[in-house]
């Protein structure tokens, strides 16, 4: 087994691809070779090891981000898994950031597909070094050259080509190794049987071929080389290797690999390029972060004698361990039984235990290293973005960004011991998830779930029902609208009942204004000499925020309102908590209408990328979804990219839309960007339909 200790081992990756290209299938099979799942699990069978979530399997598509560790040669191969939907670009960026490398699997037939470029472009934004796998080789119709054109020209990439294919479709029979300058012919679809043997004669001109560009590509790896390469006309191997590396670590070129993951072929080799070419954690610049509670820049080199620094990345509850977070390390050393500190939370917990998680099992470890991915057992407050550091010499990491959520469906519980499952599976899944959040509806007793889009919720009710055993009814997904106001009001609030015995008697005077966006609800008492007596004004505060809650336009919940408490009276005998509630929210109630009142919508930064010549038809489809364009920038290959602010409510059934308007060449990301005001008209229509 490799040395956890060395550094240079590990290869911290993940594997994306746009659906359907065959990253289960391919990762399924490195954890096959790699020795840690003895039985191939076909996605198809929905047996498959990565994929534990009974819905993955279903849909085909991954979710989470689980690691798996695995042992390739002597090296450790952590791999993080990246989702590969286009509601969870949030998951993969999580990924992205603390991973070292990637394999971008592409399908030899369709070759660059939308999500591939997404996932594509965002690697690029974090420089993330990549591999590229030409899968699905067997296929009718596969193309290697042709995807590896499709690199070079859709991605702009500079794609090297690491080995070649010797046949295609139900002909492809083995592949050259350019590299190593040899070919290997595949016996049977097990992929067991593997025959070694020098270059064919008949391939000798185009093995030639192959080899040159691949040289010239290594010498272009750094000054030396390159002076070498001019004087003596090649490279040793060593120095092909050296090349080749510093630029895949540097993302001026992508070794690319083919094989058909389903038939077991080419993995091994693509293995084998993970290992030689991807960075490990000591080849990528040391992690930066900042002095807590302060702007002064720390650094932590990947040295385990370093101080203790790691980023918690995934929240998850295993069925075997509880709530198992998940860490990758970035300096020191992390032993169990020790404490640790949280410097996003300030708070100190304790790590009971430390798990290296493989395919299906999992190891226990007795201490961690900079570089490593971890499962951590006794952390129960530490949440995904929290950075872990030691006590005595602290840093905080830049953390993961959650957009808020904007779209909710209600859910109603068919039994009382449905809605004890519910509470607790919402728990649950709200801690392992940090987009999702979950309320009570107070006016209708209705459980209100939301996240980031509709598949999102999708997946969540899925697994409510079927994880958890929820039975439910559940409401259509809808956008989550907020209230607020537009000027400032005064208004008087009174509950007074004097009905012989003991009355009732609350009574108060505010003034309501709008603030800033994002401020949520302020509340401040300016009431002077105790004409509502102190212990009173928090029942005001609460009938207050309570009514506020529930939306008193259209029953959406109000925000950034400033609310003052100016005056009101009180009865020594009659007055109550529960009345100054209840006057508090009368005032609160009569003071919104007064002070014109709006609904916000939550905008979306939509950014679509497609060929010039469906421009028109793209832009003005934006136009008649209340879309503003912010810009237009042409891209490579007559492809442009147009910035928009667009409406949430707008932008259901988009994808559809967008890829009958370009032929199914163009893409989209959305994100949230801001509440803004809605319309009249519209503003109208939704009161109307809550009336
Ligand atoms: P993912 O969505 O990227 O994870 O893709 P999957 O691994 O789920 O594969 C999608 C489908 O393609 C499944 O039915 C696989 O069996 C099939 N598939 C995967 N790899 C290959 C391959 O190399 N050749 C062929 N013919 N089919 C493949």
């Amino acid at each position: 087994m490799a040395d956890r200790q060395d550094l240079k081992k590990i290869r911290n990756i993940g594997i994306a691809a746009h659906i359907d290209a065959g990253k289960t299938t391919l990762t399924e099979r490195v954890l096959y070779y790699t020795g840690k799942s003895h039985k191939i699990g076909e996605v198809h069978d929905g047996t498959a090891t990565m994929d534990w979530m009974v819905q993955e399997q279903e849909r085909g598509i991954t979710i989470t981000s689980a690691a798996t560790t695995c042992y390739w040669k002597d090296a450790i191969i952590n791999i993080i898994d990246t989702p590969g939907h286009v509601d969870f670009t949030v998951e993969v960026e999580r990924s992205l950031r603390i991973l070292d490398g990637m394999v971008a699997v592409f399908c030899a037939v369709a070759g660059v597909q939308p999500q591939s470029e997404t996932v594509w472009r965002q690697a690029n934004k974090y420089g993330v070094p990549r591999l590229a796998f030409v899968n699905k080789m067997d296929r009718v119709g596969a193309n290697y050259e042709r995807v590896i054109g499709m690199l070079r020209d859709n991605l702009g990439a500079k794609p090297v080509m690491m080995n070649y294919p010797i046949g295609t479709e139900d002909q492809f029979k083995g592949i050259i190794d350019i590299l190593n300058t040899k070919e290997f012919h595949f016996g049977d679809d097990a992929g067991t049987e593997i025959v070694e043997t020098d270059i064919d004669p008949s391939r000798k001109a185009l093995f030639e071929k192959l080899r040159t560009e691949l040289v010239e590509a290594a010498a272009e790896g750094s000054d030396a080389l390159l002076e070498t390469y001019m004087e003596t006309g090649t490279l040793s191997q060593d120095q092909v290797i050296e090349g080749i590396r510093k630029q895949t670590i540097a993302g001026s070129i992508i070794p690319a690999y083919c094989g058909t993951a389903f038939k077991n072929k080419g993995v091994q080799a693509l293995l084998d390029g993970v290992v030689a070419f991807l960075p490990s954690p000591i080849d990528i610049p040391a992690v930066v972060g900042k002095k807590p509670h302060s702007e002064e820049t720390e650094t932590r080199e990947p040295d385990p004698a370093a101080p203790m620094s790691g980023l918690v990345f995934k929240v998850q509850t295993d069925p075997f361990v509880g709530r198992l977070t998940y860490v990758r390390l970035y300096s020191g050393t992390l032993v169990p039984g020790t404490y640790v500190e949280n410097t996003t939370q300030d708070t100190r917990e304790r790590i009971s235990r430390i798990l290296l998680m493989h395919a299906n099992t999992r190891s226990e470890l007795k201490d961690a290293h900079a570089g490593q991915i971890i499962g951590v057992i006794g952390l129960k407050k530490a949440r995904t973005g929290d950075t872990l550091t030691v006590e005595n010499n602290p840093i905080l990491l830049e953390s993961i960004e959650f957009p808020e959520p904007v779209i909710f469906v209600a859910i109603e519980p068919k039994t009382k011991s449905d809605q004890d499952k519910l509470s607790q599976a919402l728990e649950k899944l709200g801690d392992e998830d940090p987009t999702f959040h979950f309320r009570t509806d107070p006016e209708t007793g209705q459980t209100i779930i939301s996240g980031m889009g509709e598949l999102h919720l999708e997946i969540i009710v899925d697994r409510l029902m079927r994880e958890f055993g929820v039975q439910a009814n559940i409401g259509k997904p809808q956008v989550a609208y907020k209230e607020s106001i537009s000027k400032k009001a005064e208004a008087e609030g009174k509950f007074i009942r004097q009905t012989g015995g003991r009355g009732q008697y609350g009574h108060v005077i505010l003034k309501i204004e709008p603030i800033e966006r994002g401020k949520g609800i302020e509340f401040v008492n300016k009431v002077v000499g105790g004409r509502i007596p102190k212990e009173y004004i928090p029942s005001v505060e609460k009938g207050v925020r309570e009514a506020f809650q529930t939306g008193i336009i259209a029953g959406y919940p109000m925000v950034d309102v400033l609310v003052t408490l100016l005056d009101g009276s009180y009865h020594n005998v009659d007055s109550s908590d529960i009345a100054f509630q209840i006057a508090g929210s009368y005032a609160v109630k009569d003071a919104v209408k007064k002070a014109g009142p709006v609904i916000l919508e939550p905008m979306m930064a939509v950014e679509v990328e497609a060929p010039e010549n469906k421009m028109g038809d793209v832009i003005s489809d934006i136009n008649s979804r209340r879309g503003k364009i912010e810009s237009i920038d042409p891209l490579a290959n007559a492809i442009q990219q147009i910035k928009s602010e667009v409406p949430l409510s707008e932008m259901f059934g988009y994808a559809t839309t967008l890829r009958s308007l370009t032929q199914g060449r163009g893409i989209y990301t959305m994100q949230f960007f801001r509440y803004s005001e809605v319309p009249k008209t519209i503003f109208e229509n939704l009161i109307a339909e809550k009336s």
